[in-house]
């Protein structure tokens, strides 16, 4: 049971009885095969507290690719190795000025980086993770362990990578490989880019349910200590830099008019993940696949907007 420090059970209660009934005006992701084939009408809302206490609605027992909301994990792992300020200057804290994989963008923005949230700064964060003394082999297995453990200890609990939609995305990648080139060119990726292109796609593979990113946002919300398993996992420094992130760039190009209607940092995945952090009180997830015209979950947009009305208690 949840006492202090969160939503009423029937206020969140009722915005998922509103939201599930509601039209669907979105639709599901198309540019990755597996994406387009999976049930549109999942919808499950679950929050935790910093106490650890969860709420669950719906499918909270349905698992979808993370996707992008992989990002800032991979970032957190980043920044357990790098300052601050390496992330700043190699990948970017810029705001993106088109959709979340714009070439556009990484050929006009200053410096030529972004965010690590665009695909293009994901990438780049993910290819800092790349250890130059090391074969490519060595590093894709490390790589892939590190990213998956990572996310485990966010989620408290085993988690699997999906091949079947990992292999989908990765031969249908040729987007993400050409700004990967562009970012080379620059001197502006750390990696091999074969090697980081299949890490990168694999850690957007990862099956997670709401209940999962509830517990994964609980955690930076908690200054990035677990808590359910209470092991710490960042310090607090660089959880203020995350959830920044997240507050300026979790949305792409749909960041400030959510930022507006809410002030909930946030941040989104193509599988129709939708994950909020509100500092020192509790993590939100949100899964429902149709997406909007900014490829963020259409009704877990509208859930979000609806619960920054509710009064936490
Ligand atoms: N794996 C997806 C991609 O690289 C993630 C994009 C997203 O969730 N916005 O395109």
């Amino acid at each position: 049971s949840v006492n202090k420090m969160s939503f009423k059970y029937e206020d969140v209660e009722n915005i998922y009885k509103k939201i599930k009934s509601m039209k669907q005006k979105g639709k599901n992701a198309d540019y990755i095969p597996d994406l387009q084939i999976v049930n549109p009408n999942i919808y499950a809302i679950s929050v935790c507290n910093i106490k650890g206490e969860i709420m669950n609605f719906g499918d909270y027992r349905t698992e979808v690719g993370i996707e992008s909301t992989s990002k800032v994990f991979t970032l957190a792992l980043a920044l357990n190795m790098y300052s601050i300020k390496k992330l700043i200057s190699h990948v970017g804290d810029k705001d993106e000025t088109r959709e979340f994989n714009s070439i556009k963008d990484v050929l006009e923005i200053k410096n030529h980086t972004i965010n690590s949230f665009v695909n293009a700064g994901a990438m780049a964060t993910t290819s800092l993770l790349y250890d130059k003394t090391k074969s490519n082999d060595t590093n894709e297995k490390a790589m892939n362990k590190i990213i998956l453990e990572n996310m485990e200890d966010f989620a408290g609990r085993t988690l699997k990578v999906n091949e079947h939609l990992y292999l989908s995305e990765y031969k249908t990648s040729h987007h993400n490989q050409l700004l990967i080139d562009k970012l080379v060119s620059y001197r502006r990726f750390y990696g091999d880019p074969q090697t980081v292109l299949k890490s990168y796609t694999k850690q957007c593979s990862v099956m997670v349910t709401s209940k999962d990113i509830a517990v994964m946002a609980a955690t930076l919300a908690n200054n990035g200590t677990n808590p359910i398993t209470h092991n710490k996992l960042v310090n607090e420094e660089k959880v203020e830099y995350i959830v920044d992130h997240m507050a300026q760039h979790g949305l792409y190009n749909e960041s400030e008019q959510w930022w507006e209607s809410t002030h909930f940092p946030v941040k989104s995945g193509v599988g129709g993940v939708i994950m909020i952090v509100i500092p020192g009180v509790m993590g939100i997830g949100i899964v429902s696949p149709p997406l909007n015209k900014y490829g963020n979950s259409f009704k877990g947009v509208e859930t979000g907007k609806l619960l920054a009305n509710i009064p936490i208690y």
